[in-house]
């Protein structure tokens, strides 16, 4: 047995409280340091889609932190289209079930439940917009501090680690409209996803928000294209109406499930960019002491796969796994870095995916996704690579090995 230890984590987001309730379950000391209250967060705006899918899930659930497993809708397969270049109907249009559901719980009903919850189990809370000066103070009286504060300021006290991040510019313009009364798909729920050529991607699932079942809408533009448009959207009935004129241009598919749409709330909406950057995982403080980054702290994904909450999920996991079995040995730099690879080990996957699909498809890609409409095996493949992306390597990425597959199938 190894001797009860002392963490600081900055940052109660999806990483942080999932491992604090982690830590806190092996019998070890946890102080959470997280800059809103659980009042701000649940009265804020949105903050993600955060659909999460089975693994990522299962994390969730073995520490028993899946309060929503029945009250959130489920989420049940992928639905990919392409609109015919005429504009008027689909060149591609494919549905992949999902092996087991995903779901989407508002951040604004997990955290500060969960926030709740850490506290109840034992934890220590602290609101405070933590700066370097605290850091020094966490590290003087932590045996670990743990910074996955996600975009806060504060991660850019770790290196931009440039040979991971081909992008220093953000790829496409972000928003999010929460709302009611979208018509439901006529059989099974999905991550409809519709890709518009030259324009951006839109897609849209089930999820749960502080006021029950809503739909999510997710635009994804290209910068300076026509869905890179939301500077305009400055009430929510101008975000809403422009959301609605995106369908409407784009997605006359998508426009008829949402003639009777409103807003869940006037802060179920949101707008921005940023660049998906990968950090380097140690951060040193003036007075030499080292702290550790975690999730998107480190690792900043572009929404366009929906894989960050998955992704912070398997990183606290990940470190959990690390922390325990680094037993009485010290957490030192050494410990820092090997933790981040045994993380990066899976994570680098999730990025190359992600950054590939915001490139223009090359012409393997596009045949891929074309060949799904005949080949359910395939469109239940990529479905099932939401969860698991390593299972897209090397097949998605090197041409041969598509066409090899392609011709496997086929065979
Ligand atoms: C538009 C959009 C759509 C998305 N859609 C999806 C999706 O469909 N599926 C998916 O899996 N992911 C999605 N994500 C990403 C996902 O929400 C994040 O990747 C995930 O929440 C990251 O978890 P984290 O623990 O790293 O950080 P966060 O969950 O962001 O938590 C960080 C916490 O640290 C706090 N903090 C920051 N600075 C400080 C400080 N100095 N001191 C104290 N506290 C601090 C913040 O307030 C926050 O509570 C989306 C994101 C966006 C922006």
């Amino acid at each position: 047995m190894s001797r009860e230890k002392s963490f600081t984590i900055v940052g109660g987001g999806q990483s942080g409280l999932q491992l604090a309730c982690g830590l806190l379950a092996a019998g070890h000391q946890v102080e959470v340091v997280q800059n809103r209250t659980a009042e701000e967060i649940a009265g804020g705006r949105v903050l993600s889609s955060q659909c999460m899918f089975h693994t990522a899930l299962e994390n969730e659930r073995a520490l028993d932190l899946n309060f929503w497993e029945d009250s959130c809708p489920p989420v049940d397969s992928i639905n990919f289209v392409v609109p015919a270049p005429d504009g008027a109907g689909k060149a591609v249009d494919w549905n992949g079930a999902l092996d087991r559901k995903a779901q989407s719980v508002d951040q604004r009903v997990k955290i500060p439940r969960w926030m709740a919850e850490f506290t109840a189990r034992g934890g220590r809370l602290t609101i405070h917009d933590a700066g370097i000066e605290d850091l020094e103070a966490y590290a003087k009286r932590s045996d670990l501090v743990i910074v996955a504060a996600g975009k806060g300021e504060i991660a850019r006290m770790f290196e931009r680690d440039a040979a991971r991040s081909p992008f220093d510019k953000p790829q496409r313009a972000l928003a999010l409209t929460y709302v009611t009364g979208m018509a439901a798909r006529p059989d099974h729920s999905a991550v409809n996803f519709n890709l518009i050529p030259g324009v951006g991607e839109y897609f849209t699932f089930p999820a749960l928000t502080t006021s029950g079942p809503c739909d999510i809408m997710v635009f994804e533009g290209l910068p300076g294209g026509p869905m890179d448009c939301w500077k305009e959207a400055t009430t929510p009935e101008a975000h809403l109406a422009v959301s609605q004129r995106i369908l409407d241009s784009f997605l006359p598919w998508e426009a008829e499930r949402c003639r009777d749409i409103a807003l869940t709330d006037d802060n179920g909406r949101l707008a921005g960019a940023f660049a998906p950057t990968v950090r380097r995982p140690v951060g040193r403080l003036p007075s030499g002491a080292v702290v550790l980054g975690m999730a998107d702290a480190v690792c900043l994904n572009d929404p366009i796969t929906g894989q960050g909450s998955n992704n912070a999920s398997k990183a606290a996991k990940c470190y959990l796994d690390a922390i325990l079995a680094q037993g009485d040995r010290p957490f030192d730099e050494a410990f820092m870095v090997a933790t981040f690879e045994a993380y990066w080990a899976y994570a680098q996957f999730v990025v190359g995916w992600t950054n590939a699909l915001l490139m223009p498809p090359p012409p393997h890609v596009l045949n891929i996704m074309g060949s799904a409409q005949a080949y359910p095996a395939l469109a239940r493949r990529i479905a099932n690579g939401f969860d698991d992306p390593r299972d897209f390597f090397p097949w998605f990425a090197v041409p041969e090995e598509a066409d090899a597959y392609l011709e496997k199938l086929a065979a």
